[in-house]
């Protein structure tokens, strides 16, 4: 009796549970083949579900044609439990289509796009719909292999509430094509997503969004994109790369993205309403104005830093009778009703030269208010400002306005309206003829699709566990491989710790001692720490002594991987004594190899003594493509005795001006006997090629290879102040750079 029960009750069930999934899902299919047979039958009206969980290496062939009141879903059973994952992507073509809920990650398109609006060349979407989609770092892992996560070709298509995370490989994150007639007058949707964290690519390829490329930029495209939330969007110098006619920016917020909105190419562009947030991060900038009849109204700008081309307004010069590629004049533009809050950079015929002489003409500026007390000097004129009409501006009484006529200043007092939007006082807002009603267009909660968590790129150093590690041979290698992402491994005072393999970082780790402890690193393998992909390293308080290390050349106490790196990596040593990195030629301190780049690298308070190679020689990418291997590279506080090869060999080759860095700072330092190996080959202690920031300070050379500068691209700033060469040669440049108290003695 008892079983009968149970087998009428587990009847029951099953019967349930398959009513249930097909009252529930009709068009569920399990697997490639049935999804290839529904898409092949599928009727308007039809929904065809995607069983949860994942669907490895597939290409997905969208093609079929729904009606206007019958569109076709294809759809995740539950939205975010579809993963598609490896060699896979998604191609939609025909009308009336409708895909959604997909997350992709853990892999890379085997083509040019992970999500394209066309099956083929002549096989094109419209009135397509993609929506509540996910690509989480589907990054090709070769760093300048390019690629486009979603490409839009067609007409009418909306592409919402998706969000698309941490593309890591060159190639813009999403671009509308306009290559046929069409795609072209396709009046696209771009609104409520969610675009996250892009790090710096360090490469031109690294935009957020496209519409258009050059080619075509004489075309309307006619797309809208609004209510989106850029959130640190930091992959290059175009947030936005606008390069068609007829494009309308409404209703973004760019949360501390580095870059610019850039009306690159094509007219009758309009910027309205948009929140540029920058929070004082580096580089971070707002509008950049280039060609005809574009309009930028009652946007809202507040603690950008960009400068240049970075600003957080730019109005550009043109060339005259430009060919398609380069830069029109801007003609009749309105600029008018903006306020810029704490900005520090409006710059006027921007990019003024000899081939940009074609300066802003018939432009109206009019009711803007732009104060800041960060930077009295806000405004910069490159060229003529005689073609923009200044009218019934309001700037900070500190503030240098860019004429006398059309500017009014008034005390520069910041507070909150009711929405929390700082402004102006109401009688500051009033003068330029602006209201209180300014509220943040678009919460970031609010964008994206609501299923999948908006986390940051990664975790820093010091935010996991601490560990202690004994002393002994490999207890460090050990100790490395049963760490997690962000844990400290705390070695033991005045111990020996010797490697006989090398510490392998995948992901980021700090290795430290008590200060004035100082335990003793040695290694026999010709690496102590190698820096793969998703690695970063930070050392405190130690010793690493190259005594123990095998008799070849070219040794090294940190290396990056040797392939590709898609991830950029952090390297810290702060209050280390490196020693004795003597044993045969070219022992470096770090390794690098092409197509790897550092966020940071960081030396303080550190001391290196006997060193045949050298100790950050970053010039991996020498084929002037505009690529290199740092983007800031900090020493300070630290001192270099015997170095046969440089301490810092900084290049970025190449010409184009879409990226940010390199940034070097360097301090309060000391330079004996540094760069006089003969292997030497720049046969300086230092060289910086196309570097864009450079400060020297407070430092000092005795009886070493002097320091080269070549300004090679953009409007670099260079500045060497209190600096003294004993037997050492002067700062040999190129190029103008700002240099006070520097001594030359004994030469
Ligand atoms: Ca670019």
């Amino acid at each position: 009796m008892k079983k009968i029960v149970q087998l009428t009750a587990l009847c029951a069930v099953l019967m349930w549970v398959m009513q249930g999934c097909s009252e529930q899902d009709p068009g569920l299919v399990k697997d490639e083949a049935s999804l290839k047979l529904a898409i092949e039958n599928a009727q308007p009206g039809d929904e065809i579900v995607l069983k949860n969980g994942v669907w490895k290496d597939i290409e997905i062939v969208f093609a079929a044609n729904g009606t206007q009141s019958d569109t076709i879903v294809l759809r995740a059973q539950t939205p975010g439990e579809v993963f598609i994952e490896g060699q896979s992507n998604l191609g939609i073509s025909g009308s009336y289509l409708h895909v959604t809920g997909l997350v992709f990650r853990n892999g890379y398109t085997p083509t040019s796009d992970v999500i394209a609006f066309r099956t083929n060349k002549e096989t094109l979407a419209n009135h397509v719909r993609v929506s509540h989609c996910v690509i989480d770092n589907f990054s090709n892992p070769e760093r300048y292999e390019s690629d486009i996560w979603v490409t839009m070709f067609g007409k009418n298509n909306r592409f919402d509430h998706n969000n698309l995370i941490g593309k890591r490989n060159r190639g813009v994150t999403m671009a509308v094509r306009l290559n046929t007639e069409a795609s072209q007058e396709n009046n696209h949707r771009i609104d409520y997503n969610y675009f996250g964290p892009r790090q710096n690519l360090a490469s031109n390829g690294g935009e957020t969004l496209r519409i258009g490329t050059s080619h075509y930029s004489l075309t309307n495209s006619n797309s809208t994109v609004s209510f989106n939330y850029f959130d640190e969007c930091d992959g290059e110098l175009e947030i936005i790369s606008n390069k068609s006619g007829g494009n309308k920016y409404l209703s973004n917020v760019f949360n501390k993205s580095k870059g610019t909105l850039t009306m690159r190419h094509g007219k009758n562009t309009l910027v309205e309403n948009n929140y540029f947030i920058g929070a004082r991060k580096a580089n971070t900038g707002g509008i950049r104005v280039i060609n005809e009849y574009q309009t930028v109204k009652n946007n809202y700008l507040i603690g950008l830093t960009g400068h240049r081309f970075r600003g957080a307004l730019v109005v550009m010069n043109g060339v005259p009778n430009s060919p398609i590629n380069r830069y029109n004049q801007v003609v009749d533009a309105t600029i008018e009703g903006n306020v810029l809050i704490d900005c520090d950079h409006v710059q006027l015929c921007a990019g003024s030269d000899e081939e940009r002489s074609a300066i802003p003409v018939g432009t109206k500026f009019e009711n803007n208010i732009m104060m800041s007390k960060t930077n009295a000097n806000l405004f910069t004129v490159y060229d003529d400002i005689s073609g923009i009409a200044f009218s019934n501006n309001v700037t900070g009484t500190e503030n240098n306005p860019p004429s006398e006529e059309g500017f009014v200043k008034v005390d520069n007092r910041i507070e909150p309206n009711e929405n929390g939007v700082l402004l102006p006082s109401v009688a500051t807002m009033e003068l330029a003829g602006l209201g209180q009603n300014w509220k943040l267009p678009v919460q970031k909660k609010k964008t994206g699709a609501a299923y999948y968590t908006k986390k940051g790129l990664g975790p820093a150093f010091g935010s996991g566990k601490t560990t202690k590690v004994a002393p002994g041979t490999n207890t460090l290698v050990e100790a490395a491989l049963q760490s997690a992402p962000g844990d400290v491994l705390v070695l033991e005072n005045g111990a020996e710790y010797l490697l006989t393999k090398t510490v392998a970082l995948h992901h980021p780790l700090t290795i430290m001692a008590d200060k004035g402890t100082q335990p003793r690193l040695l290694a026999e393998k010709s690496t102590f720490f190698k820096i793969e992909n998703e690695g970063s390293l930070e050392l405190i308080n130690l010793i690493i002594d190259g005594a123990q290390s095998p008799d070849q050349p070219g040794n090294a106490v940190v290396s990056t991987s040797k392939y590709s790196m898609n991830r950029n990596y952090k390297l810290k040593v702060i209050d280390c004594k490196v020693q004795d990195l003597k044993i045969n030629h070219s022992f470096n301190f770090l390794k690098i190899y092409p197509s790897t780049m550092a966020d940071t690298i960081e030396i303080r308070g550190s001391d290196f003594s006997d060193v045949t190679g050298s100790i950050l020689s970053m010039a991996t990418e020498t084929d002037d493509l505009g690529m290199y291997n740092a983007e800031y590279v900090l020493i300070k506080q630290s001192k270099f005795n015997s170095i046969g090869g440089a301490v810092a060999d900084i290049y970025r080759g190449g010409r184009d001006e879409s990226t940010f860095g390199p940034n070097v700072y360097i301090n309060e330092c000391n330079f004996i006997e540094v760069g006089n190996d003969k292997r030497n080959k720049i046969k300086a202690s230092m060289r910086f090629l196309g570097v864009q920031r450079l400060d020297i300070s407070n430092s000092q050379w005795e009886s070493s290879a002097g320091v080269k500068l070549q300004l090679t691209n953009g409007e670099p700033i260079s500045n060497l102040n209190d600096l003294s060469f004993e037997n050492t040669p002067d700062v040999v440049s190129n190029g103008s750079y700002n240099r006070s108290n520097i001594k030359i003695e004994g030469n």
